[in-house]
């Protein structure tokens, strides 16, 4: 699109040019042009730039996450290394869950689901990995289970 606007600007300024016999139009209607080139390259470049650098979520979101891994994590042990990233639409979350060792994979199972469910809830969209591990795994910092 702006290329055919920038054509006919610069063939609206040559055709009055001639036919007025101001030249001043013609270089007048090319600043013009370039100006609305510069300003469309500079949207095309916010927007790519925008898209590749992924963000952390919010210090709000970030702490209605910790929030439901605590409230709904009951049976699990603690969680950390909780890491956030937002790129383009979509908002992706990851962090370790500790449970006892000698817990059935399917009651970790269920309690990940439980807490994916809970954050899901509150960040639409959201895509959750949570990497399971046995208590000597526990950092005793991070997000306490409570
Ligand atoms: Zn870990």
């Amino acid at each position: 699109m702006t290329d055919v606007l920038s054509s006919i600007g610069v063939l609206v300024g040559v055709v009055l040019a001639l036919l007025t016999g101001w030249h001043i139009l013609d270089p007048a209607l090319a600043l013009l042009v370039g100006l609305t080139v510069l300003w469309s390259g500079w949207e095309l470049v916010k927007e790519s730039v925008g898209g590749l650098m992924d963000e952390a979520v919010s210090a709000d979101v970030l702490e209605k996450i910790r929030i439901q891994i605590s409230e709904h994590g009951e049976g699990a042990l603690e969680a950390h290394d909780l890491r956030t990233r937002i790129a383009g639409r979509s908002t992706f979350v990851d962090f370790h869950l500790v449970v006892p060792g000698t817990m059935s994979v399917e009651s970790a199972h269920e309690i990940c689901d439980r807490i994916e469910e809970a954050i899901t809830e509150g960040v639409p969209g959201v895509h959750i990995t949570i990497h399971v591990e046995p208590e000597y795994k526990a950092k005793h910092s991070g997000i306490v289970v409570v």
